[in-house]
């Protein structure tokens, strides 16, 4: 099957490139019956970034909590919110945050323009109208949200994308400056999205050679990162970002897998987080994916990382059914992993037992 892989069409990369975005703004600002608004992460409340931000005339910033993954719900009211302010025409979003809050601009973004609720969108390419121009401006590395064409979306009845050609931003603006003081283990969670990334988007059916060069990239730069002693903090957050950015891209042109498919049931009835969510999965997957689990295994020792196990233990049977059925339901994954026989490999109860181990 071909596919049409729309990527970002610009990206500002560097140290310090994050003080470019008020220069950048200046082709936004074409009216003087238009603002800005800016999507940004909670954390940085009061935080030196805040008064980083290039606020101007009727500019404003919607703090964004993502103690929970971002929820339809949550997008249609910052959509109700920016269209009740009064402050007439959005000329632009900037999303400035983690996974959760880039996906939250990409979504809101196209929810300014098609009517309804988010939720109806959730899918491929429903979407009927481009959205408002849109930034994306990480300070996390690993999700390759900044590069991908989902906002991923919690809804009413499942968690998935908003997936289209009006969802990738604009610009990005990749500053590794922004991500160097990210905790211990949530650096180590979202770096191991990319390198999950890598390792499903290799290994399965839709694999090919754009999507192995950029995993193949990708892989390198994780492990230069998170196995190599030598090099600077300051140079590892630079590769990093990279490796994050090719991760996704590897994706685009091919698709996730198992750990992926397990995360995304950890996520939707446990409320977990999808960095964490996959070390979870990933830690118990050594029989689909062998030595990367091993490699997998040593990063997380290096790094005296915690990764939770024994989740099960206080999981009801219905917890188990429900993560079942969430993960099941992700066809397009198994499909990747195994082939068009995927049901002769993979059952509800085989996924119950995976889930059982963790
Ligand atoms: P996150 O955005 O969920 O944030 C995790 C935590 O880190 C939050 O508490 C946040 O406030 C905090 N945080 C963010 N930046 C920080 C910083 N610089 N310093 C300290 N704390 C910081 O984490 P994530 O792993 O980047 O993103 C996960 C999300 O990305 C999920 O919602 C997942 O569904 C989504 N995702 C999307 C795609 C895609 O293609 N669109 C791919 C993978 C994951
Ligand atoms: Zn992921």
């Amino acid at each position: 099957m071909f596919r049409v892989i729309k990527s970002v069409p610009r990206c500002l990369f560097g140290k310090g490139s994050f003080n470019e975005l008020s220069g950048i703004l200046e082709n936004n600002r074409t009216s003087s019956n238009s603002h800005i608004v800016f999507l940004v992460d909670d954390f940085f409340k009061n935080k030196p970034l805040e008064k980083r931000i290039p606020l101007k005339g009727a500019d404003y910033i919607i703090w964004i909590n993502v103690d929970d993954e971002p929820k339809t719900k949550v997008v249609d009211s910052i959509r109700d919110q920016i269209k009740d302010s009064g402050k007439g025409m959005v000329s632009a979003v900037i999303g400035i945050g983690g996974g959760s809050v880039l996906d939250y601009a990409k979504a809101v973004s196209v929810m300014l323009t098609n009517e309804g609720s988010s939720s109806l969108y959730q899918g491929l390419n429903l979407a009927k109208n481009q959205g408002v121009y849109h930034i994306g401006i990480p300070t996390l590395s690993g999700t390759g949200a900044e590069v991908s064409m989902t906002a991923v979306l919690t809804g009413p009845v499942k968690k998935l994308g908003i997936k289209g050609e009006f969802t990738p931003f604009d610009l990005i603006v990749l500053d590794p400056e922004l991500i160097s003081e990210a905790p211990k283990n949530q650096r180590f969670y979202t770096g191991m999205d990319a390198y999950i990334h890598n390792v499903e988007s290799m290994d399965g059916m839709n694999r090919n050679s754009i999507s192995d060069s950029y995993a193949t990239q990708s892989q390198t730069l994780c492990r230069e990162v998170f196995l190599n002693d030598i090099i600077s903090r300051e140079e590892a957050d630079e590769k990093l970002m990279v490796a994050s950015y090719f991760g996704g891209l590897s994706i685009g042109h091919s698709e996730v897998g198992v750990c992926h498919a397990l995360s995304y049931g950890l996520s939707y009835v446990l409320g977990l987080h999808h960095g964490i969510a996959n070390c979870i999965a990933f830690n118990q997957l050594e029989e689909i994916y062998g030595k990367a689990v091993n490699e997998f295994h040593f990063m997380v020792e290096k790094h005296k990382i915690d990764i939770p196990t024994q989740i099960s233990k206080r999981l009801t049977p219905e917890q188990f059914d429900k993560m079942a059925v969430t993960a099941l339901g992700l066809e397009h994954m198994w499909r990747h992993a195994f082939g068009p026989e995927w049901p002769e490999h993979v059952n509800k109860e085989r996924i119950i037992e995976w889930y059982k181990r963790m």
